[in-house]
């Protein structure tokens, strides 16, 4: 079980900068930033000076007038840099992504704490399921994914706060004296992931502190959850990098893994004009240089990971070609494909989420044609750890035998799908198998709860597990008795 959650005021995070940095001024003093102007628009109003001072257009005033009506402010207000908004002119997908659009407010269905991640807080702004723990570090991204499954806490809906490196060092100490004590049967928390919001955010400074906190609480691998190579590649400049390798300097055996977010490959590749790549010699795309010149200082360090991760988005990435030739072109620039996942299922979330099934679809015949190497997952981010969805079986479409269970007869004519859960909170949950009757309509693993004939999930014995099955087999069993 998780631990009970103690909660704090939002906001009320004690910082205590000046004990994080004691008797460290000679480090601090080594570390420089940038003023970084990434001219933003936030919200409409911005926007429209944005637009009047000459800036991309990507919405025309009846659209705004539109938004404006549907109220799309008050779910997520619009948020982009302008280096994205160029891009957008060029690009249908990355418009897709980032434009607000009016349906988004047809129906806010979902729920406001997605996979009921409170639960596992057992501090403000740290969330603790696996060995890996995340923290949440700053309240924004230089723009906002329309789809974004951390709305809530952008948006500060639901009360998560900011994460005080103090705690979560603290915590972390605590929890790992405790598993060496035998005291607790959960993993030593040997990671963390810095997330938000997009940490890249943040100043050089601050991003230390919490990199610097983390590795002397004896965290082995710090990941950097950023979309920041997409919205602002600038922000990785000469004394970014300095920051990183005076870190490696202090802590030379922590790796640090930046879990990139690119959902479609005209986000790193060099599009022309009218939005088509730009292909070399041998017709291979050319990188955006903007993007391929900080992925290659990221990579070119052997303390530095780059691995991807997105959701499958309706009409931004939800075709199998795009994600080929991402996972493909990707792996080619140094990034590892990691995950795709469904859309959680936030507030809003079916303006944006591929049934489940149809993106499990798009995801596997995006896999023909990849090596070994290039290859990824479709996962479900779910509230009992990741779910993989490992294969959708079809239904019978010749006559069945008769005399079949109806429920039975219903799952063979509709088919099957199967989840495997890759990651669990719970020792024993790890590799689960669930299995249920397809449901092409569903969005989130909500839509196969009452359909679910085994269900690794449960604790217990095998009939627990398999009581969906038992059930639909139950009038064959009376029968034959
Ligand atoms: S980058 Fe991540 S946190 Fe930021 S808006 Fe997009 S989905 Fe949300």
């Amino acid at each position: 079980m998780p631990p009970a959650r103690r909660s704090r005021i939002a906001g009320s995070r004690p910082k205590k900068k000046a004990l994080a940095r004691a008797r460290k001024d000679n480090v601090y003093a080594r570390i420089r930033e940038t003023r970084f102007n990434r001219h933003i628009s936030h919200d409409i109003a911005q926007y429209r000076r944005y637009l009047a001072e000459g800036g991309a257009a990507v919405y025309s005033a009846s659209e705004l007038n539109a938004l404006e009506r549907a109220g799309v402010s008050d779910r997520l207000p619009p948020r982009a840099t302008a280096y994205y908004l160029d891009l957008a002119k060029r690009s249908e997908a990355v418009r897709n992504l980032i434009k607000a659009r009016p349906e988004e407010m047809d129906d806010l269905s979902g729920e406001a704490d997605p996979s009921n991640q409170l639960r596992y807080s057992p501090t403000p702004g740290l969330l603790h399921k696996y060995e890996l723990v995340l923290l949440y570090v700053v309240r924004a991204c230089s723009s906002w994914c329309r789809y974004c499954y951390r709305s809530d806490f952008l948006t500060g809906k639901t009360g998560k706060d900011i994460a005080s490196i103090h705690e979560v060092r603290s915590y972390i100490e605590s929890h790992n004296a405790a598993v060496r004590k035998g005291e607790t049967h959960r993993p030593a928390i040997r990671e963390a992931l810095l997330s938000g919001g997009d940490p890249m955010v943040l100043s050089n400074r601050n991003l230390f502190d919490y990199m610097n906190g983390l590795a002397e609480a004896g965290v082995e691998v710090i990941r950097i959850g950023t979309k920041e190579l997409a919205f602002f590649p600038q922000r990785f400049d000469d004394n970014f990098f300095e920051m990183l390798d005076l870190f490696h300097e202090l802590h030379p055996d922590v790796l640090v893994a930046f879990m990139t977010h690119f959902t479609h490959p005209d986000e790193f590749l060099m599009l022309d004009e009218n939005g088509g790549y730009v292909r070399n010699a041998h017709g291979r795309p050319l990188r955006n240089p903007a993007v391929a010149a900080p992925v290659k200082r990221l990579a070119g360090r052997a303390f530095v990971t780059l691995e991807n991760q997105t959701p499958i988005i309706d009409s931004v990435n939800d075709d199998a070609g795009s994600l080929r030739l991402m996972q493909r072109e990707l792996k080619r620039m140094g990034v590892n494909g990691h995950y795709f996942f469904q859309c959680r299922e936030i507030e809003g979330h079916r303006a944006f989420a591929v049934p489940v099934e149809a993106a499990w679809r798009i995801h596997n015949d995006s896999q023909y044609g990849l090596s070994g190497i290039e290859r990824s997952r479709f996962a479900l981010s779910t509230e009992a750890g990741k779910m993989e969805m490992v294969a959708v079986l079809d239904g019978v479409k010749d006559a069945l035998p008769p005399g079949l269970p109806p429920e039975l007869a219903r799952a063979l004519r509709d088919g099957i799908v199967i989840f495997r859960l890759h990651r669990s909170p719970e020792a024993k949950g790890q590799g689960a198998i669930v299995i249920a009757r397809r449901n092409p309509e569903a969005v989130w693993i909500t839509g196969y709860e009452d359909r679910i004939l085994y269900d690794g999930r449960k604790p217990g014995p095998a009939a627990a597990k398999a009581a969906g099955l038992l059930a639909a087999l139950s009038p064959f069993l009376h029968a034959a008795e």
